[in-house]
This record gives C-alpha cells, sequence and structure tokens, in this order.
C-alpha cells in the first residue's frame, strides 16, 4: 500500500479544490494507494489563520521579497509578532504529522508548504519522501512557488510553466498537466453540448457567488435574447434562490435556478457559455470544459491572473459592466456563432480535462521511486488512519456486530457537513453501516414558503444530482472504508401541531419520491422500492427541529402495522414507550453535525449486505442499541467553512504557543 499525502490550505479559491482532485483521482486509478488530504494550517494555527491569510494575501500577492524575508527568519525568530509564531507551530505541526503518517510521496497545493518541510530537513542528506509542487495560480504566480524545492512542478499551463523557467526551475522539471480539475471532466462518453443550430436555444450557466443580491435584473436582461436558456446557479442563498424562482416564473423551461450543486462538471459540459466571476477553480473549470466564459467579476488582486488568461486564450471576455453581459451574449452567438466558434477552437487546443489523473500518476510513478517499506504507514495518528478496518464482505456472517446509523443529515438540508465528508467521518470511525436521509418538506405543508424553512431541506430539483452523488460515494465508501452506504429520505410531514406533525425515514430508496404525498402512499412508494419506513423521534424528545412530532404515535392503530421499525432512540432521548409497546426499533443520531456522532446507535447481527440489513432490522431479532462514544476528536475531518464540500482533514492537534520561543 502506497501512501500519499496532500497539503492544502484554504485560503483563496482552487488550493482545496485542486488538492480535493487530485486525491479522487489517485484513488480512481488505484486501489493500491491510501490518499490524505490535509490542511495543517486549520489544525495547528487556529485563531492565527486570519493573520496568516491576511499575511498571504498582503504579502506574496504584492512583496514577494517581504515574504522571502519570514521564510528566513522561521528558524530564528525570537519575540516576534504572532503571524511568525504561527510559522512556528506550522513548522512542528507538520513535522509531527510526516513523522507519524510515513509518507511515500507529498503533494502541495500551496507554496508555503515546501519552504517548511525545507526547513523542517534542512540537517538531513534528503528528504525521506518525493515531492511535487501542484501550483494552483496562474500567470500572476508569485516567487513562493517556484522557490519552493520540488521533485516536480504541476502547472495549469505553458505561460505558468515560461514564468517558472525563466526564474530559474530547472525546465525537466516542469510538468504542464493543466489546472486538477475534476476527474469527472475526463470520462469518456460525456455528454457535451454541440454548436448551436442557426435560431436554436443557446446554453447559458450564470454563476452567482454569494452576496450579489441585485442579480434579477440581470437575469432579465440575459433572457430578453429569446434564444437564451439559462441554468443559475445561487449557492446557499435560499432567500436568493426563491427570489429568482419567482422572478423568472414567466419564462417558463427557459430558466432553471439551482442552488448549490456539486454538478459543476456536467453544467459546464453541457452549456455553450458560463458567466461568472473569475474565480481560479471556476475558470480553470471552464477551460477544462471548453466552455467559453464571460467574467462580470475579477476581484483586484487575487483574480486578474485568470482573467489575463481568458483574455490571453482568447477564449471569453470581461465584461466591464454587469449590464455588458447581454450584448455579449448577443455579439457571441451572432452570424452563425462566429466569435462563440473562435472562443471554443482556443480552448479546444488547451483544454486539459485529464490533468488530475496525469499528476496522480506522476504521484503514484514517485511512490514507486522512492518508497520506503509500506509497513512504515500504519499510523495510530487519531484521524489519519481510521481505527481497524474490518474485512468481510465474502458472504459470511461476521463475527462482531455491525456498527450502524440510518439517520443522518448533510447539507443538502441542514447538516453541516457534505456528503463526502459524512462518509469520511463515518468511514474514519469503522461503521459498517450508514443511511444518509436529508430533510424532504412536504410542498402543501410549507405555508407561505418561507425560504428560511426551504434551505433547510431538498429541493425538488435537488432529488436527482442526490441521489447521484450518494450513489458516487457508496462505490467511494466501500472501496476506502469497507461501508455500506445507503440513500434515504426523511419526509417531513409538519403540521400546525405536534399531534399532526411527523417525519418519516425511507431507508434504502432507489429512486426519488413525491414529497406531496400522504403518508401511507409514501409508505407504499418506499416498500415498492424494497426500502424502509421508519418513524423518527416518534415521541416526546428535546427537539432541535422545533416541535416535537407524534402523529405516527398517536396513531399507531393505523401505522404500526405498516411502519417497519420506530426509532426507540435518536440522539440523547430514549423512548421508553417505544419498547413497553415490543414495537420493532432502531436506534440512530439524527446525525447534523460532528457532535452529534456521541449518541446512541444500532448494532446488528447479519451479513455486511444491503437486503441482509433490511431483513434483520424488519426481523428486529439479532440486534442491539449501543450509546456511542469514541476516542476520536469530534471535530476531526469536519471541515465547517470549505468551498464545494472539499473532502479536507483537520488534525486537532495545535501544538502550544509558546514552543517556538522556547
Ligand atoms: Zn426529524
Ligand atoms: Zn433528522
Amino acid at each position: 500500500m502506497k501512501k500519499v499525502l496532500i497539503l492544502t490550505a484554504g485560503f483563496g479559491d482552487g488550493h482545496n479544490t485542486a488538492a480535493r482532485n487530485v486525491a479522487d483521482a489517485l484513488e480512481l486509478i488505484s486501489d493500491e494507494v491510501k490518499v490524505e488530504v490535509l490542511d495543517v494550517f486549520q489544525s495547528s494555527l487556529g485563531l492565527l489563520n486570519d493573520v496568516l491569510k491576511k499575511a498571504y494575501q498582503g504579502l506574496t500577492r504584492f512583496a514577494p521579497s517581504v515574504w522571502n524575508g519570514i521564510y528566513s527568519m522561521l528558524d530564528h525568530a525570537k519575540g516576534l509578532e504572532s503571524n511568525l509564531l504561527a510559522f512556528g507551530n506550522l513548522k512542528s505541526a507538520l513535522e509531527q504529522i510526516l513523522t507519524q503518517s510515513q509518507p511515500d510521496c507529498v503533494l502541495s497545493t500551496y507554496p508555503v508548504y515546501a519552504h517548511v518541510i525545507r526547513e523542517i530537513y534542512r540537517d538531513h542528506s534528503e528528504r525521506p519522501f518525493r515531492f511535487i509542487t501542484v501550483v494552483t495560480d496562474s500567470i500572476s504566480v508569485n516567487s513562493s512557488w517556484f522557490r519552493a524545492p520540488s521533485d516536480w512542478y504541476c502547472v495549469p499551463n505553458e505561460a505558468t510553466a515560461d514564468v517558472l523557467r525563466k526564474n530559474g526551475v530547472p525546465g525537466e522539471k516542469v510538468k504542464t498537466f493543466g489546472f486538477p480539475v475534476n476527474p469527472v471532466f475526463a470520462e469518456k462518453d460525456q455528454e457535451t453540448v454541440q454548436a448551436p443550430k442557426a435560431d436554436g436555444p443557446i446554453k447559458v450557466l450564470y454563476i452567482i457567488n454569494t452576496g450579489k443580491k441585485k442579480s434579477g435584473k440581470a437575469v432579465d436582461r440575459r433572457l430578453e435574447l429569446p434564444r437564451v436558456h439559462l441554468t443559475i446557479t445561487v449557492g446557499r442563498d435560499a432567500e436568493l434562490k426563491e427570489k429568482l424562482m419567482r422572478r423568472a416564473e414567466r419564462f417558463g423551461e427557459r430558466v432553471r435556478v439551482l442552488g448549490w450543486t456539486n454538478q459543476m462538471p456536467r453544467l459546464m459540459l453541457t452549456h455553450h457559455l458560463v458567466v461568472t466571476k473569475a474565480g481560479g477553480a471556476t475558470v480553470q473549470e471552464a477551460i477544462a470544459a471548453r466552455c467559453p466564459m464571460i467574467l462580470n467579476q475579477v476581484i483586484p488582486g487575487q483574480e486578474d491572473g485568470n482573467a489575463q488568461l481568458v483574455k490571453d486564450l482568447d477564449a471569453g471576455v470581461v465584461a466591464r459592466k454587469n449590464r455588458d453581459v447581454a450584448e455579449w451574449i448577443a455579439a457571441a452567438f451572432a452570424s452563425d456563432a462566429r466569435l462563440w466558434k473562435k472562443w471554443r477552437d482556443h480552448l479546444t487546443k488547451v483544454s486539459r480535462p485529464d490533468a488530475s489523473l496525469r499528476i496522480a500518476e506522476l504521484a503514484l510513478h514517485e511512490c514507486e521511486l522512492d518508497g520506503p517499506p509500506g509497513k512504515l504507514f500504519e499510523s495510530n495518528q487519531p484521524g489519519i488512519t481510521r481505527p481497524g478496518k474490518r474485512k468481510a464482505a465474502n458472504g459470511s456472517i461476521e463475527a462482531h456486530m455491525l456498527l450502524c446509523d440510518f439517520h443522518i443529515h448533510t447539507n443538502y438540508s441542514d447538516g453541516k457537513l457534505t456528503a463526502p465528508e459524512v462518509v469520511d467521518f463515518y468511514g474514519r470511525r469503522g461503521f459498517d453501516c450508514i443511511c444518509i436521509t436529508d430533510h424532504l418538506g412536504d410542498p402543501r405543508r410549507l405555508i407561505g414558503k418561507l425560504s428560511k424553512l426551504l434551505n433547510l431541506t431538498l429541493g425538488p430539483e435537488q432529488l436527482d444530482e442526490y441521489f447521484d452523488v450518494i450513489a458516487r460515494e457508496r462505490r467511494r465508501a466501500w472501496r476506502k472504508y469497507n461501508m455500506l452506504v445507503m440513500t434515504g429520505l426523511e419526509f417531513n410531514k409538519d403540521g400546525f401541531s405536534k399531534k399532526t406533525s411527523a417525519h418519516l425515514l425511507g431507508i434504502d430508496l432507489k429512486a426519488p419520491i413525491n414529497p406531496a404525498l400522504d403518508l401511507p402512499p409514501t409508505i407504499a412508494e418506499i416498500h415498492a422500492q424494497g426500502a424502509l419506513a421508519v418513524a423518527s423521534h416518534p415521541h416526546i424528545m428535546k427537539s432541535e427541529w422545533g416541535k416535537n412530532t407524534l402523529y405516527l404515535w398517536k396513531n399507531q392503530e393505523i401505522f404500526a402495522p405498516l411502519i417497519d421499525a420506530w426509532e426507540i432512540a435518536n440522539r440523547n432521548n430514549i423512548f421508553t414507550p417505544v419498547g413497553l409497546k415490543r414495537l420493532a426499533f432502531l436506534a440512530n443520531s439524527d446525525f447534523h453535525k460532528p457532535k452529534h456522532i456521541y449518541s446512541w446507535k444500532t448494532l446488528l447481527h447479519c451479513e455486511k449486505e444491503p437486503e441482509a440489513i433490511k431483513e434483520c432490522i424488519r426481523k428486529n431479532e439479532r440486534l442491539a442499541i449501543t450509546l456511542y462514544r469514541d476516542g476520536l476528536s469530534a471535530t476531526t475531518a469536519a471541515p465547517q467553512d470549505l468551498e464545494n464540500g472539499a473532502r479536507v482533514l483537520k488534525l486537532d492537534m495545535a501544538p502550544p504557543l509558546g514552543r517556538l520561543s522556547a
């Protein structure tokens, strides 16, 4: 087993995205590799993070010489300002991680790590692993990148390769693989958009960043062109989404408003044009997808390089004013889309959708070159390797009981973690089976359609994506953690009182179910899919959702024959009456955030296989409930503010602050 450690930092756009994509690519091309993505800044610097973020933006962007001065002081700093203390912390944290995890190859998507690693191994004849720098900046790449001592430099484009070579990096060390976009971009038989037919629809993707409230007018203007079909993504701003949906109603099928999505690759591949700000990852993804761009915002000092890149490639335009966007769309598709075709041709020449796969291959190759014996990788570090993976899945009944949790929320509804983060969180803890059950609201019951409430539940337009994403995670979880992942939904039927409110779990669903159905037909649909219908928190409890949900309990004579199991415990609540009535039971976390892992769980004695698990629950024999605690910090692998669900592990191991001056 090879071990690759990927170092990233959540500053600015692109570092985390690149790290996550290379990790995905590595897992895709090899079963013989263990990949960890780590943001040491998050873990070692705590509150100083902000200071450092400013230092990075201030120093690396505008004054490389000051930045270099800081490196030279790294080891000689005594009684310096807090940000220098932070570098000392970073060094000792990273040293500890490297000693314990013993990687074969380290990849960095953030330049500072290379300098710190040089400091760590200053007195060694050589560092004990291969090191690859993945440059995520374009053109405006600063000296902290090319002064970073590395075995390889992977760069997004020729222009960036030039900058490195001109600044003394040996040409043979520079690999122009492209920016590591999601490996999905490189999938064969991908659905891609063709040039629009004369008078045919023009498909425009409009990415709205949070904080942009005045988007309504812009949308109207874009739609004045009758051929334009607009897909709008608004991120997690439910209020804006609601507003735009209402505003777009009169355009019917021509407008689609999406909330948070992780289907960006597919969206870019199937649209003619993307309107976006000049964010690093987005621009690079559009290049990979050969999707010409209209940039409607460029953040000075951060995104100039990306804007310059689009201009240099002649692959789109920077619209000076937001109101120029509509004119540019018209211009691009005038005269048989002449301008658009030119942009598209230029992109076809430079598009490298397989960059993350090429970088992953290089990393694997480096592991072969310099691989220490694989044994060294068994680490005791909590969070770096998961607790004892149980080999199973050969069809035999396992000696141990399966640790399961069938009630888990992600940020598709009101949970804090993304679906991949949830999978890593449970996988690391050695769970055998989990079911993701995001809230699905009943549109008939959302009186006044409060957007606040909408934000807490899955939108009907997100359901297909939700099923796709969990299916993908199911494959990854099985490969990486030997853990089963099921798709579920929590049907929220909230009335005006607790007696008219019910939450129902569908466990191991194969397809979406109409959220507007009444409870009995919903249960029938669940059963038609071979899934389980489970009453969630059916009795009086301390609820974070708001009111208690007693409808199912109050109408037991109707529902007891229909329902497969009742939650006897939910989070820290335990419902004795469910036991007294001898109803079939389950115990679940109702997980919304990492600290909810400390809660009631179900243990099953059966084969680790979905049908066997469901049958065990239906029969309600050979199962038990347990109050679960583990030794892992609840904050491990629980990033809160990462862009687009970056799967980044944070170690909770901040060294003492005074260490540097000691
Ligand atoms: Zn609930
Ligand atoms: Zn719930």
